[in-house]
């Protein structure tokens, strides 16, 4: 079957539906993830020209260009937070593949759940973003003061999310921290995704993890009593397999959470191209040339929209208002 990513001990003892789907979830990654750079700039502190009016770059309009100088920054932002969640889940699913080759299931079941993680604070993450921009979109951004009340929410919304920590320390000390609280973000993506039954899933991966129940029971063989006597019998390997279900949870949980991933991957960049073209970001001028992760060159219309919508520019239209 395709690549054998998987033809290792562990995936023997996998059930057959969850390798499969597990196989073919990583191809599909690998593929998405060969469009992927491995650096980029996010310019933060990057200063465009001067405005000239009377020295427009050329196809921009004043207002066009009073709105391309709102948004660059917050959109080169919000491609660098999908980068780096990108980068983050190529990680672990590296670790959750080494580690069943090398049946490792604690490294396993550890990589599984902070993909599971990623995956529920993502799409909550991702679609407040999307929502965000659709929210403006429907309104309208017409103007420089418009742009700016886009700039401002969306701002917050993204600063909040990048500066999401449980660090006690940093709470205290500075205002702009938020406390993130996974459990509230898995709850709430279980719930909109309509999969309540998946946190029994999660659970088992944190059992595996803490020194409970399922991180010992990985090591088990064979557990029972033994009948002619009243002792209860271990027998005990370092690379026990046979509670398969750690084996099985692992490969769901990892299936499961980088197919909700690629989703969401795709549907931010999606988001994030089309306020790139919408705002018209690739028309504006630098002092030096501007390249980072989600901006395009200015297309021509004759050729095809690099939205990825398949469509030629002049039919793909791309507004910041939703008239
Ligand atoms: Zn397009």
């Amino acid at each position: 079957m395709m690549n054998n990513i998987l033809s290792i001990p562990v995936h023997k003892v996998m059930q057959e539906d969850v390798a499969d789907k597990l196989e073919i979830t990583i191809e599909k990654f690998h593929d998405f993830m060969s469009g992927i750079p491995d650096s980029t700039n996010a310019y933060l502190n990057y200063k465009p020209r001067e405005v000239c009016l009377r020295r427009l770059p050329p196809g921009l309009t004043q207002s066009q260009l009073e709105i391309a100088l709102q948004l660059w920054d917050v959109h080169s932002f919000l491609c660098s937070m999908l980068l780096t969640t990108i980068w983050r889940t190529d990680q672990l699913k590296g670790s959750v593949i080494r580690s069943l080759h090398e049946r490792n299931l604690i490294t396993g079941a550890s990589a599984a759940r902070a993909l599971f993680e990623s995956a529920c604070a993502f799409y909550i993450e991702s679609n407040s973003l999307v929502n965000e921009i659709k929210k403006a979109k429907l309104d309208g951004v017409y103007k420089a003061e418009d742009a700016t009340k886009l700039r401002i929410s969306l701002s917050n919304k993204a600063i909040k999310i990048a500066l999401g920590t449980r660090q006690s320390d940093i709470l205290e000390n500075h205002d702009n921290y938020k406390r993130t609280n996974i459990q509230t973000l898995i709850n709430k993506a279980l719930k909109s995704l309509d999969a309540p039954e998946y946190i029994n899933c999660y659970e088992k991966l944190c059992d595996a993890v803490h020194p409970s129940f399922e991180s010992f029971s990985a090591f088990t063989v064979e557990l029972g009593n033994w009948e002619e006597g009243s002792q209860l019998r271990w027998v005990m390997n370092r690379y026990a397999l046979r509670p398969k279900e750690i084996v099985d949870t692992i490969g769901f949980a990892t299936a499961w959470s980088m197919e909700r991933l690629l989703d969401d991957f795709q549907s931010f960049y999606v988001t994030c191209m089309d306020l790139c073209l919408s705002a018209r970001i690739p028309w504006l001028e630098f002092e030096n040339q501007v390249s980072y992760f989600g901006l395009c060159s200015p297309p021509d219309i004759y050729s095809l929209c690099p939205c990825g919508s398949g469509k030629k520019c002049k039919f793909c239209a791309h507004s910041l208002s939703s008239e």
